[in-house]
């Protein structure tokens, strides 16, 4: 065992031989920002100002989203007493995490490989969660799934899923024989990608059903009336992946200012108004001329949320206002 101290705080905690420093923290109710994972999506990296890590498992400790002196949390463990600094960090409300059986309410096919799927909690149960956070569900080999609230906060009864058929995918290509009435056992909340407060603009990119947990923190915006100046890039390859038009139409009635661009990347028909023909990080170029003072919210695969992220630096954005979640396919790592 070592022991490990939050900078500038009397809080600590104990990682086992070869346990990441997210699961040491998590196992003694610490919880540090992540999203992924898997060394992926970069929301855990922090310093390590004392002591010695390593890769677990031999793993690469940073990635390309870690600034200068960082690391990623859930890919590395402590092999000395050690200090770290993570970007923050709170004590984990035992009662917040939940496992509900839902029951699925409505099941719709939104665009040619995404469904809609409506779940309803028992009778009586409420689900908290923030904005942009994520679900576990448990596939039939007892493996679990991630993916994120689209329905904003206050709808606690219900759960709202944007489920891409991934070709081959075990668990989403089930997804369309799920019928009103089936049960799925479900564990929330999970990730750390959420609005921060303030009044600074925002620009949010969305790629396929990345779109879900952009528009959950859309809608709580609306709810709490959050005014800040706001552009939406939803990107697809084709028309019929911007597969919820009436959601961002009553952002636009509600915010006058609200900016939308649906950027295609391989549309071959004339582009209804407000498409561009590009990708995400294309789009971003062409309609955000600079981000000094903006914060990007971003989420979608690893491709895309990579290509944004540089894009995104190139005019200007301060790394530290970039918060993304990345979709990292195949099972949830348990803990
Ligand atoms: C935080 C988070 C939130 C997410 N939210 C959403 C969402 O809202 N909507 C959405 O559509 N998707 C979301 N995803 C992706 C989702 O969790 C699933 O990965 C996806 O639906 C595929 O699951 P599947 O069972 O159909 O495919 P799988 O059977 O898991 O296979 C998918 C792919 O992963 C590969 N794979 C399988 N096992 C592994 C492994 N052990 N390691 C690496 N690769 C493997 C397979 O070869 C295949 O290419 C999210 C992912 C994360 C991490």
């Amino acid at each position: 065992m070592n022991v490990v101290r939050i900078a500038g705080s009397d809080a600590s905690f104990e990682c086992a031989v070869g346990e990441s420093l997210l699961d040491g923290a998590a196992r003694h109710g610490i919880e540090l920002p992540y999203s992924c994972r898997k060394g992926v999506c970069g929301n855990c990296a922090g310093r390590v100002p004392e002591g010695e890590v390593v890769g677990v498992r031999g793993a690469p400790m940073t990635n390309e989203t870690c600034l200068p002196g960082q690391v990623l949390f859930c890919m590395c463990a402590p092999v000395s007493t050690a200090v770290i600094a993570p970007t923050e960090w709170h004590r984990i409300d035992p009662g917040a995490r939940k496992k509900f059986t839902a029951r699925v309410f409505r099941n719709q096919r939104v665009a040619p490989d995404v469904s809609l799927l409506q779940l309803r909690l028992p009778t009586g149960q409420r689900a908290k969660f923030k904005a942009g956070q994520y679900l576990r569900v448990t596939a039939a080999d007892g493996s679990t799934r991630c993916y994120s609230m689209a329905n904003p906060p206050h709808e606690s009864d219900s759960l709202s899923l944007h489920i891409r058929h991934v070709p081959g995918g075990s668990f989403s290509t089930r997804v369309p024989e799920l019928h009103s009435g089936d049960t799925l056992e479900v564990e929330l909340p999970f990730g750390a990608f959420s609005l921060r407060e303030g009044e600074r603009p925002i620009v949010l990119v969305a790629g396929g059903t990345g779109f879900a947990p952009i528009k959950s923190i859309l809608d709580d915006m609306a709810r709490r009336n959050v005014d800040r100046p706001t552009t939406l890039i939803w990107a697809a390859r084709q028309a019929d992946g911007i597969y919820l038009r009436p959601a961002v139409e009553k952002w636009q009635k509600k915010w006058p200012g609200f900016r939308f661009v649906a950027a295609l990347s391989d549309a071959t028909d004339a582009l209804p108004e407000g498409f561009v023909g590009a990708r995400a990080d294309q789009a971003l170029v062409q309609c955000m001329p600079a981000l000094q003072g903006h914060e990007l919210y971003c989420c979608g695969g690893p491709p895309m949320v990579a290509a944004v992220r540089e894009a995104a630096l190139r005019l200007g954005l301060d790394p530290r206002d970039f918060h993304s979640d990345v979709f990292v396919e195949g099972p949830a790592v348990p803990g």
